[in-house]
């Protein structure tokens, strides 16, 4: 999703990307990633890749989520140090802050207690921002981390069992608008807070801060909207068009209460979002309607 979101952006910029799929390089093997970083040189690495997934995926599956993300991000970083590659932009994500009911700053992390949910996921993304920092810091490289808050947009995960929320609520809805189902199941108490931000926002804000940011310390990205679990999911059947009852099973995990980023830093630089909730929900019911997946 990120970076097909990145390959729109860049379309309209003069830079050259070089993308390779995933079935064509498995970066969680070093030697194929240290072959093809010293075969194709970027100067600079957005590294996106990663194994996501949603609330009850991460818990269900703690042993993948740390190991494949360590060594997604090992393999990346420590080949593009090999092969002298001196800048890579890293994302992390707001898990990685201690649970928190205030809107989290950057210098937050490591200073409390993580959410069970996602906390192999949330370690494995800890421990690439640390890398990041490290290889700047002894070596003079340019490999600097970006927490971007809640993503959604084109390309998400929309399976009704290990997707994100929006992507989720979306398939679960539309399925059962053509099966004529009265009822839907929302997972949890809807209660929980989320701040959601549009991949194609990222995307711009990504480029902003190549150009615009010139340090290594981590930098949030956040849209500064938020909206609980029940208020999105209105929104989304709106959009759908179902008329059936929202159930709301609180045998499901919430999750954090709240998961609110301060992103005064970048938006001191001059970044905003262009994107509302109601529109990147259009666009996103848009894609999914055309390509159903
Ligand atoms: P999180 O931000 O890591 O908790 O990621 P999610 O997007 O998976 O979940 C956000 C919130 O949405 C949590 O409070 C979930 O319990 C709630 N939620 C409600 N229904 C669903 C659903 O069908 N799928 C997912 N993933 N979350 C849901």
């Amino acid at each position: 999703m990120v970076g097909s979101a990145l390959y729109r952006n860049l379309k309209k910029k003069k830079m050259n990307l070089i993308k390779v799929s995933k079935d064509k390089l498995d970066l969680r093997i070093q030697k194929d990633v240290d072959q093809w970083l010293g075969k194709n040189k970027p100067d600079i690495i957005f590294l996106a890749a990663a194994r996501v997934g949603g609330i009850l995926e991460n818990n269900n599956y703690p042993a993948e989520f740390i190991s494949e993300n360590l060594q997604i991000q090992t393999n990346v970083i420590t080949s593009a140090y090999k092969k002298n590659i001196r800048q890579i932009i890293f994302l992390g994500s707001a898990c990685i802050y201690p649970i928190s009911n205030k809107p989290i700053k950057e210098n937050d992390l490591l200073s409390g207690r993580l959410e069970p949910t996602n906390r192999a996921y949330s370690v494995a993304k800890i421990a690439g921002i640390e890398m990041c920092r490290s290889f700047s810091e002894q070596y003079g490289l340019n490999y600097l981390s970006v927490q971007p808050n809640n993503l959604y947009g084109p390309k998400d995960n929309f399976s009704a069992k290990s997707g994100h929320v929006i992507p989720a609520l979306i398939k679960k809805m539309y399925d059962a608008k053509v099966s004529n189902k009265k009822k839907c199941e929302i997972w949890g108490s809807g209660k929980p807070k989320r701040e959601f931000l549009f991949v194609d926002d990222l995307a711009e804000a990504l480029f902003f801060i190549l150009e615009k940011y010139k340090k290594i310390e981590p930098i949030n990205i956040g849209s500064g909207f938020e909206i609980t679990i029940h208020d999105l999911a209105l929104l989304i059947k709106n959009i759908i068009g179902y008329n059936g009852e929202l159930i709301f099973n609180e045998k499901y995990p919430d999750g954090v209460y709240r998961k609110f980023l301060d992103s005064s830093k970048i938006k001191n630089l001059g970044w905003k979002p262009k994107v509302s909730i109601e529109e990147g929900l259009k666009l996103t019911v848009e894609w999914f309607l055309k390509n159903k997946c």
